[in-house]
């Protein structure tokens, strides 16, 4: 392969899932020339550089999903890739925590659904072993689950990008070269960045929050649309941190694909709580009221858009005026942990999820990877994608392997 063409692959999107993705068939196929393009000028700087940093256990995900199987399987290998690479990574444990009587159906529900999943080790604890972990914690019944970690995933995503180059003879991770378009030809595609183009015979589109955009450049109605949600965080001070001792989860909404404003201890032993939930402005848009006109023009010009604000518009409202109001994202902390007060939180990051509507508004769960031609565009890697990572990056192996028929 490769005569004549300036790369057998272009990855686009220098996060995590098209890192694993390159990092995968790289070790497959280690004649196989692979471009990973990223657009800006650093590696993982959107989602993956911008979420808590957990290596989820799976218990939450629907037996049998993509998700509940890619995250089994890659969080075991992101464990030992972090060990083997020198990564910092911590297995923590977490508990999910209920609070009301009303919250325990659905505790018990995701409690079978992680017993399903084979998910080692859960088990359901009272109000006293909910002390006896989380001193600061008040609940009337949760679940812990001893094998959820904490990692940077902007690390791991970094350590990726090294290896490609390391292990792929001619392989290419290049940064601030942004893809704008495609020039089709009969046996390879021109792949058109800011600054030139590159042939390539084969284009994976692992561009996150752009992915629908580039499925659209390659002519494919994806049938959904990425959706922006912004999620802030806050973060505890020096002396407050001593009130979380790993992390702690409420029960989530079944309806939603988030999980609830939770308390991580990260790596760096810093105590992080959020995210909450609002539909952003701006793709790649951080601050509160980023804005930016095309972004928000197709979000609000879509039906599944307003189909998903007619059937979710309390808890929308909800999530918005938290957003805005120190007291009120306070007093979602303090279902948790009733003594932090406001002197015990300071305004931390932000991260923008990608998440797939379907045209009847429905949030679409699952991952998503559709082939079209000499294309196979990933539509939908939302969490846990990052904890899934190399899992995924084994999927994507396996159908560019059969689909692209890799020698
Ligand atoms: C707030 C938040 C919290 C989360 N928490 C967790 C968690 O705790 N655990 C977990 O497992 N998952 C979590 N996730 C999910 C996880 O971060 C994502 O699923 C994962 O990072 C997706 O990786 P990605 O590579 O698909 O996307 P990204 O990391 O967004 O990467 C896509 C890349 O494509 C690039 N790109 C886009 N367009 C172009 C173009 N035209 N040309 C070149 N490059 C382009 C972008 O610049 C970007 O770098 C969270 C997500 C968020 C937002």
């Amino acid at each position: 392969m490769g005569q004549g063409i300036d790369f057998d692959i272009v990855v686009i999107g220098g996060g995590i899932v098209g890192l694993a993705s390159a990092y995968k068939i790289t070790l497959a196929h280690p004649d196989i020339s692979i471009a990973v393009l990223e657009k800006e000028e650093q590696l993982a700087v959107h989602q993956t550089g911008h979420n808590s940093g957990v290596i989820h256990s799976g218990l939450y995900y629907k037996t049998g999903s993509i998700k509940a199987e890619t995250c089994a399987k890659g969080r075991k290998e992101l464990i030992a890739f972090a060990k083997k690479n020198r990564i910092p990574c911590k297995i923590t444990g977490k508990v999910i925590v209920a609070t009301t009587e009303k919250e325990l159906p659905n505790m018990e529900v995701i409690f079978n659904n992680g017993q399903e999943n084979h998910v080692e080790g859960i088990e359901k604890i009272g109000p006293d072993e909910i002390k006896e972990i989380e001193p600061f914690c008040i609940g009337i019944a949760g679940i812990r689950v001893p094998g959820t970690a904490v990692i940077d995933f902007g690390k791991v995503a970094k350590k990726l990008g090294q290896l490609i180059e390391e292990k792929g003879r001619s392989s290419k991770v290049m940064t601030s070269h942004e893809v704008i378009g495609f020039d089709k030809h009969d046996f390879y595609t021109s792949v058109v960045i800011n600054k030139g183009a590159f042939s390539a015979k084969y284009i994976i589109n692992c561009a996150g929050l752009q992915c629908d955009r580039i499925a659209r450049m390659d002519g494919l109605d994806p049938g959904m649309r990425i959706v922006p949600f912004r999620g802030d965080y806050y973060e505890l001070t020096e002396e407050a941190c001593e009130k979380v001792k790993s992390l702690i989860y409420p029960v989530p909404d079944p309806a939603f694909p988030f999980l609830g404003v939770h308390f991580t201890r990260k790596v760096d032993g810093s105590v992080e709580c959020g995210p909450n939930a609002v539909l952003s402005f701006k793709r790649e848009g951080y601050g509160k009221t980023d804005f930016n006109f095309t972004d928000t023009w197709q979000s609000l010009s879509y039906w599944g858009t307003w189909k998903m604000f007619r059937r979710h518009w309390r808890y929308g409202l909800g999530e918005y005026t938290r957003a805005f109001c120190k007291k009120l994202f306070l007093r979602q902390l303090q279902r948790l942990i009733p003594s932090l007060g406001p002197g015990d939180i300071k305004p931390g990051g932000a991260g923008v999820r990608a998440q797939a509507l379907g045209p009847k508004g429905e949030l679409i769960d699952d991952f998503k990877i559709e082939r079209n031609k000499n294309f196979i565009h990933v539509l939908n890697a939302p969490s846990p994608a990052a904890t899934a990572s190399l899992a995924i990056g084994d999927y994507i192996n396996e159908i560019a392997s059969e689909y692209f028929n890799l020698h």
